[in-house]
């Protein structure tokens, strides 16, 4: 097999699914007629959302998902299990929901999302009520705490991530590191600019992603929203496909 020219690791909301219907078409049909690219999806949705997601016309599938969060990490056939990266990530959450949740209970600002997920506790979160020590308290309990778009708060299994489950993949597979480019949106994609490979941070992203990217060489700020953004990035760094 010939190694990929692009993989294509991107967040969903606001980033691949940003942009104007126009864009995301032109960018969803240039990627599905290229054989040459492996597209991971690099999401904080479940797996349900994905499924729901990809069996949408004119969607392309991807060959692998990290979804929850970086806290699962299946192909994106039949969303099996990538082993032993997910059981490593399990055992380091070790069963913790029940203990999040009363540990959280009663905590201001947090209203806890719907659904269950196996490796994570995720909440929405007010910033005008939410306290700091509700950050410490998550994190003196052996937990990472993950805040992004003034929106979500996400306890998750200490060290795991969008970008560390992306770089254990990518190791894991033996994919070719220079290929690789990021692309997000909001602070839970951080991380995957923090991995170290080529990312685009898209026109509609938050203030606060784009501050704290700004002096990443290797990150690109592009004035384009989501999918339009993607398209411009590949541009920017010579990944797109050339013309046959
Ligand atoms: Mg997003």
């Amino acid at each position: 097999m010939t190694p990929p020219r692009l993989i294509l690791a991107t967040d969903l909301d606001g980033t691949f699914l940003g942009g104007s219907e126009q864009q995301r078409q032109a960018l969803y049909r240039s990627l599905a007629a290229d054989p040459e690219t492996v597209l991971i999806f690099v999401t904080g949705r479940d797996l349900e959302f994905v499924r729901a997601l990809v069996s949408q016309p004119g969607m392309p599938r991807p060959h692998y998902v990290i979804g929850d969060v970086g806290t699962t990490v299946v192909d994106g056939r039949a969303f099996e299990p990538i082993t032993p990266l997910q059981d490593e990530i399990h055992a380091l959450w070790g069963d913790a929901g029940d203990r999040v949740l009363r540990l959280l209970d009663g905590e201001p600002g947090l209203r806890l999302q719907p659904g269950s997920f196996p490796r994570r506790v995720s909440y929405y979160y007010d910033p005008a009520a939410l306290r700091a020590q509700t950050v410490t308290t998550i994190e003196a309990a052996g937990f990472d705490c993950l805040l992004s778009d003034d929106t979500f708060l996400d306890v998750l299994p200490r060290g795991v991530s969008k970008g560390p489950t992306l770089r254990r993949l990518i190791d894991a597979l033996g994919l070719p590191e220079q290929a690789v480019m990021v692309a997000g949106d909001t602070m839970n994609d951080l991380s995957l600019f923090r991995a170290g490979f080529k990312g685009v941070a898209v026109g509609n992203a938050e203030p606060r992603l784009l501050e704290a990217v700004r002096d990443f060489p290797h990150v690109y700020a592009s004035p384009q929203p989501g999918a339009a953004g993607i398209a411009d990035a590949l541009r920017h760094f010579g990944l797109e496909r050339s013309r046959p």
